[in-house]
């Protein structure tokens, strides 16, 4: 049986106006049958508010993609924690591997986004995982490990609610090739024990979820795994009746 709790739609640089109104609309006519899923929409920077707007009455939370790790300032292109709060986000995406290769953020940047959302009051998506030379020569884990250490260096603990782990192949994201069940759920094991181990019992609460080519006919398989307690969801967030049904799924 699926035990998902969490799932989160990344839209990336997708998506238009009439998306916010028309995905909403297609979440809100089943929101009574996915009253135990947390449902969470991360769109571009500039469709946070008209999505807020949609969103206002149903229980939709509202997500960034990234933020800066400044509070303010001089840093051009760049947006603040308090910005977003300004606009409803209560979540953030915090080191997707599109951010660590095509924008340079390193280990030590997405610690540091993730120490600046929490600290706002936000929940850090903290998104891992290992490409596919990495998983071929062995390293997955090592990997994995690395950059979740990184990531929550310097975490004190009774912030340990606000974290949200997302283990996401690179090889998996976007190219339709999904880890198997087993696959995923056996780094999604280890990164549980990592937790238990760094942050003490609460880590057995932290949400991990999977994502990388999650579709409407692998969510149930995925979700059922032990260990995975929802899905980051990328293509296939972008059409409502997709969408729907991963989250029914879940
Ligand atoms: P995908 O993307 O579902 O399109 O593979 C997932 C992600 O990048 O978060």
């Amino acid at each position: 049986m699926p035990n998902a709790s969490l799932v989160i739609a990344n839209w990336k640089m997708n998506g238009n106006r009439e998306l916010t109104k028309t995905m909403s609309a297609a979440l809100r006519e089943k929101l009574n049958q996915l009253q135990q899923v947390k449902l969470v929409i991360c769109p571009p920077f500039t469709l946070i508010g008209e999505l807020a707007n949609q969103c206002y009455y149903d229980d939709i939370a509202i997500g960034a993609q990234s933020v800066s790790e400044h509070t303010g300032g001089a840093f051009t292109g760049e947006i603040s924690t308090a910005q977003l709060q300004e606009f409803g986000v209560s979540y953030v995406l915090v080191g997707h591997s599109e951010r660590r290769q095509l924008f340079a953020e390193t280990d030590k940047m997405v610690n540091e986004k993730a120490l600046a959302t929490v600290n706002a009051g936000m929940t850090a998506v903290i998104c891992v995982g290992e490409n596919k030379a990495q998983r071929d020569e062995g390293n997955t884990w090592e990997v994995v490990a690395q950059q979740a250490k990184a990531a929550l260096a310097n975490l004190p603990k009774e912030q340990a609610g606000k974290i949200v782990l997302a283990y996401e192949p690179v090889w998996a994201i976007g190219t339709g090739e999904t880890a198997s069940p087993e696959q995923a759920q056996d780094v999604h094991a280890k990164l549980r024990a990592l937790l238990v181990e760094q942050l003490g019992a609460i880590g057995e609460k932290m949400p991990l979820l999977y994502g990388g080519s999650v579709k409407a006919d692998n969510a149930a398989e995925l979700f059922a795994q032990k260990d995975i307690d929802g899905g980051l969801i990328g293509g296939a967030s972008l059409k409502e009746s997709d969408f729907v049904a991963i989250c029914q799924a879940a």
